[in-house]
């Protein structure tokens, strides 16, 4: 793919770049500050953090803009983005720190005077990044690994280049020291050999199972440390017990987010049979009143999706599960107009024969089942490949434990929908991938815990 940004609105290219040369590539590898960046305080770090939130906040408004230029979430969804930066960045400013406190272990039982863990960076990060929360996805990668004493080389995706360039000049302007954090303007062809490179340490990935595969298995080969944050289908279970008027308020934001294509959404709702028709009836009302156009307007609630091809897929998918005898409930047509845009859809009867049912839909269509039972639900739940997020609405406290209990899934949200914090961990079970993000434990996923004995 062109490195390049392509309004998905209206599917003009704004601006083309040229990717790196093999000079310009090594010359940016030989300057990763990771030897001289790791010796810098604790509260440097934490200073030059915090400076970087500021300066975000303080162009908040044309960060926004941006990134609806370059991928064509809603505007009010970009600023929410940006305001999330800003908030990871600070809460890594703050509680950083104590992340990175040595651990005393007890020494007498094992022959010292004092043992302890103490939290080391272990140097330089390939963070490769997807498109679809261009400044989020890469920022709660940047803000742990850059409090942690770790340096970052960014590969975005290529049709985010201003987005990319934009999180090294932030860092830069907010004074971290040159060359800790950089942008490389390279196709994914490019990554293999950055990733083999000796000075760099490790790797994290936002992606497609397919990328995820190929970082991972180079990664497996030169036995460096890897994050993966693949697909998702997550599974959002509605039990009788609930709200219907809240569980479909937020149903509809959990399919739409973002255009529809976060790894997060809740793609996959099962509804007990008791409460079924209603639940559906509200559902496909709402789904179907979303406002679809300009993400830059205000009252829009659905812009395009972000690449022709991404449209495609989705309209693929679509077709596919139609062809073989599900039923559209609402959307499934593609509007007439410029610009990659496809309305919130609702399926029903999709089967095992259909692709949909066994992959990831990027774009706003949710496939719905009908259940007997929370057993039931989670039988279907867990027979999906991915185990990212999953969602159950349930006043009934056997219920939840049941569920988080049996639901193969990194994250068990009840009454809510999946949406990642600074605060708390973020990451997938089975193909979803491994590792986690966020809070303390993504902090230390790129650290050196290095044991210390003092006979
Ligand atoms: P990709 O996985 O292709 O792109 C994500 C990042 O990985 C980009 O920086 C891309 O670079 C890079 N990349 C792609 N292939 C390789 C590779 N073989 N080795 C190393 N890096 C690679 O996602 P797409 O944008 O093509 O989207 C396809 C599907 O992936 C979506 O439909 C969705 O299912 C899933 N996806 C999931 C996301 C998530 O949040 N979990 C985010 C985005 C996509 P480049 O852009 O240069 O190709």
């Amino acid at each position: 793919m062109a490195i390049a940004s392509t309004n998905p609105a209206t599917g003009e290219i704004v601006e083309r770049f040229e990717e790196l040369t093999a000079g310009q590539l090594e010359d940016r590898l030989a300057r990763a500050a990771a030897e001289s960046y790791r010796l810098t305080s604790v509260e440097d770090r934490a200073g030059w953090l915090r400076a970087a939130a500021d300066h975000l906040e303080n162009e908040a408004d044309d960060v926004a803009e941006l990134i609806v230029t370059e991928m064509g979430k809603t505007l009010r969804a970009a600023r929410q983005e940006v305001a999330k930066c800003v908030a990871g960045l600070r809460f890594y400013a703050e509680h950083g720190p104590g992340f990175l406190r040595d651990v005393d272990g007890d020494g007498e039982s094992v022959g010292a005077r004092h043992t302890y863990v103490t939290y080391q960076p272990i140097g330089t990060v390939l963070a490769v990044m997807p498109w679809n929360l261009p400044l989020w996805q890469a920022m709660r990668f940047a803000a742990p690994a850059l409090m942690a004493g770790n340096v970052g080389l960014l590969k975005h995706a290529s049709n985010v280049p201003q987005c990319a360039l934009y999180m090294e000049r932030l860092f830069r302007e907010a004074g971290f020291p040159e060359d800790v954090f950089q942008t490389l303007l390279i196709p994914s062809g490019k990554v293999a050999q950055v990733l083999r490179d000796p000075r760099v340490a490790a790797a994290t990935l936002t992606g497609s199972e397919p990328a995820g595969r190929s970082v991972a298995s180079i990664a497996g080969e030169e036995i460096k440390k890897v994050v993966l944050e693949l697909g998702g289908s997550d599974p959002f279970i509605v039990m009788p017990s609930t709200d219907l008027d809240r569980a479909t308020d937020v149903a509809v934001v959990a399919r739409t987010l973002n255009n529809g294509q976060s790894c997060i959404n809740g793609k996959r709702f099962f509804v007990h049979e008791d409460i079924a028709d209603a639940f559906i009836e509200k559902f496909v009302a709402k789904m179907g009143a979303l406002v679809v156009g300009d993400p830059m307007d205000q009252d829009t609630d659905i812009g395009p999706l972000a690449t022709e091809s991404g449209r495609q897929d989705v309209e693929d998918y679509v077709e596919d599960a139609v062809g073989k005898g599900a039923t559209v409930l609402v959307g499934g047509e593609r509007p007439d107009r410029p610009g990659w845009y496809y309305p919130p859809t609702v399926l029903s009867g999709t089967t095992p024969e259909m692709r949909m049912y066994h992959e990831e839909v990027f774009g706003p269509v949710a496939q719905v089942f009908v259940v007997s039972s929370l057993e039931e639900a989670l039988r279907e739940a867990n027979g999906h490949p991915y185990g990212l997020g999953s969602n159950l609405w349930s006043e009934d406290e056997a219920e939840r434990a049941l569920f988080v209990r049996d639901v193969q899934s990194g994250m068990a949200f009840i009454n809510g929908h999946t949406t990642s914090y600074p605060e708390i961990p973020f990451g997938g079970a089975k193909r979803s991938g491994y590792g986690r993000e966020l809070s303390d434990l993504g902090m230390r996923e790129f650290m050196n815990a290095k044991t210390v004995w003092v006979g």
